[in-house]
C-alpha cells in the first residue's frame, strides 16, 4: 500500500516536471496579446518591477532601432540538451524581426538546466556576433544569475545590448575588446573587481576579529606565556591577509600583535620571593641556557626569553619557537634541531611502474638520522591524469547553430547565430 502511494507520488512528480517542460508552441506569446509586453515569464521568475523595466527598455529598442526583441524565461524545455535549437524554433515561431531586416533578438533563459541563449536575427549578427553574445552571457548575465539575481542579470544584459546596438563604437569595443576587464553593465569592471576585493577584505577583517575574541575568551585564566603560545599561531595568517586585504584586516592584526607583545614582555613576579623579575637581553641570557637551547637560538629555531630575579637569582626560561624555521623537534633529543637533509631517488619511476624515493633527516644536536620512504607514481599515470584534466576543461559552455523557417511577429529569420552559456 505504501509502495503504491510512493509510485503514484513519483509518477505525479514526473508528470508535473513534464508539464513544466515547454515546447516552443506552449510558450505564451505575450507580445501578440499585449504590444507593450516583451517578456514571457510564465513561472514569474522575474519581479513585476524588473519585468516592467525590461518591457520599457525593449520597447524603446523597438521604437528607436526597429529591433524586435523578446525575452523568454522558462522553468524547463522539452529537449533540455538543446536550448539553442529551441531558441531558433521559438524565434522563427514568433517571427522576430522585420522580414526585410531580420533584426529580431531573443534571449532564452532555461531555469532547470541553468542555460541562457542569446539569439540575434541575421540582420543583427554584425553588431552581435557569437563572440559578443557569448561574452554578454559570461560576463554580464552569468555572474548575476549565479547570485540568484535574475532581474539584474537580464536588466544589465538588455542595457549592454542597447548600448551596443545604438552606439557602433560600443559594438566595436565588445567585439574586439581583448580583456575581460573591459566590461560589465555600465560600471567599469575593474571598479567592480576592486569593490568585491574590499568587500571580501572587510569580511575577513570581521572574521579575524571574531576569531580573536573567541580565542581570548578561551584563554582567559591562562598565564601570559600560555596565552602567547596559543594566540601566536594566528599571527602569520593575520599578517598575510592584512597585506592581501589592503590593510583592512589590520583592525584585528594590530590588537593581536600588541597583545602578543604585552604577554611576552610584561614583567613577571618571582615565583620564589615575589620580587619583580628582569628580562635578560639576548647576549647575557645565553649563560642560563643549556647547550641544546643555545644551539636552537643560534640556528634560529627557538628564541628564548630568560627572566632573572634580582633578589634570589631564580630564573624562568620561556621558549618561543620560530615558525619560519626549517627545523623541527628531534624525535630523539626533543630539541628543535631536526631538519630535512635531502631527498634521494632510490628507484626511477617508469611509464608503468612506480618509483621509490627517500627523505633523509638529521639532528644537528644529537646527530640522530632517519629516512622516510615514499613512492613516486608511474609517469604514464601522471600523463593520463593531465590529459584527462585538459579534456574536462574543454567541456561545457559551447556555442551551437540551428535551423530556420518562417512566422508571425515581423517574419524575420535567424541564422542560429548568438551563443548559449550556463551559469
Ligand atoms: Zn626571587
Ligand atoms: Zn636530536
Amino acid at each position: 500500500m505504501k509502495r503504491t502511494a510512493l509510485i503514484i507520488a513519483s509518477v505525479l512528480v514526473v508528470l508535473m516536471a513534464a508539464a513544466q517542460a515547454y515546447s516552443p508552441a506552449r510558450v505564451p506569446d505575450v507580445h501578440r496579446a499585449d504590444r507593450t509586453a516583451f517578456v514571457a515569464d510564465p513561472a514569474h521568475v522575474l519581479s513585476p518591477r524588473a519585468t516592467s523595466r525590461l518591457n520599457a527598455s525593449l520597447d524603446s529598442l523597438r521604437r528607436n532601432l526597429t529591433v524586435e526583441p523578446m525575452i523568454a524565461v522558462l522553468p524547463a524545455i522539452e529537449d533540455p540538451d538543446d536550448p539553442s535549437e529551441f531558441a531558433t524554433d521559438l524565434f522563427e515561431l514568433w517571427g522576430l524581426g522585420k522580414s526585410d531586416r531580420d533584426n529580431g533578438l531573443l534571449i532564452l533563459v532555461v531555469m532547470d538546466t541553468r542555460k541562457v541563449t542569446i539569439r540575434p536575427g541575421y540582420g543583427l549578427e554584425g553588431a552581435l556576433p557569437d563572440i559578443t553574445c557569448g561574452r554578454i552571457i559570461r560576463d554580464v548575465i552569468a555572474p548575476q544569475f549565479r547570485e540568484g539575481d535574475y532581474d539584474a542579470g537580464l536588466l544589465n544584459a538588455v542595457a549592454v545590448i542597447s548600448r551596443i546596438l545604438s552606439d557602433p563604437d560600443t559594438a566595436d569595443e565588445y567585439r574586439s575588446g581583448a580583456s575581460d576587464a573591459d566590461y560589465s553593465s555600465g560600471d567599469d569592471a575593474g571598479d567592480v573587481g576592486f569593490k568585491v576585493w574590499i568587500y571580501a577584505a572587510c569580511i575577513v577583517a570581521l572574521l579575524f576579529l571574531l576569531i580573536l575574541f573567541a580565542e581570548l575568551y578561551s584563554v582567559r585564566g591562562y598565564d601570559d606565556f600560555r596565552k602567547y603560545t596559543r594566540l601566536v599561531r594566528l599571527r602569520n595568517i593575520y599578517l598575510i591577509f592584512s597585506a592581501l586585504g589592503l590593510g583592512i584586516p589590520l583592525v584585528a592584526t594590530i590588537p593581536l600583535i600588541l597583545l602578543l607583545q604585552h604577554w611576552r614582555n610584561r614583567p613577571r613576579m618571582c615565583p620564589n620571593c615575589g620580587t619583580r623579575m628582569h628580562k635578560l637581553d639576548e647576549a647575557t641570557d645565553n649563560r642560563y641556557l643549556t647547550p641544546a637551547q643555545d644551539l636552537e637560538e643560534r640556528i634560529g629555531s627557538v628564541d628564548y626569553d630568560v627572566w632573572l630575579c634580582p633578589s634570589c637569582s631564580e630564573t624562568d626560561i620561556y621558549p618561543y619557537p620560530i615558525s619560519s624555521s626549517p627545523y623541527t623537534e628531534c624525535p630523539n633529543c626533543h630539541a628543535r634541531t631536526y631538519y630535512k637533509e635531502r631527498d634521494r631517488v632510490l628507484r626511477q619511476p617508469t611509464a608503468t611502474t612506480a618509483g621509490m624515493g627517500v627523505t633523509e633527516y638529521r639532528c644537528v644536536n644529537c646527530n640522530h638520522t632517519d629516512g622516510k620512504r615514499y613512492t613516486i607514481p608511474a609517469t604514464g599515470a601522471a600523463a593520463a591524469a593531465a590529459a584527462a584534466a585538459i579534456l574536462n576543461s574543454g567541456r561545457g559552455g559551447g556555442f551551437s547553430g540551428g535551423g530556420f523557417s518562417g512566422g508571425g511577429f515581423g517574419g524575420g529569420h535567424t541564422g542560429g547565430g548568438g551563443a548559449t552559456g550556463g551559469w
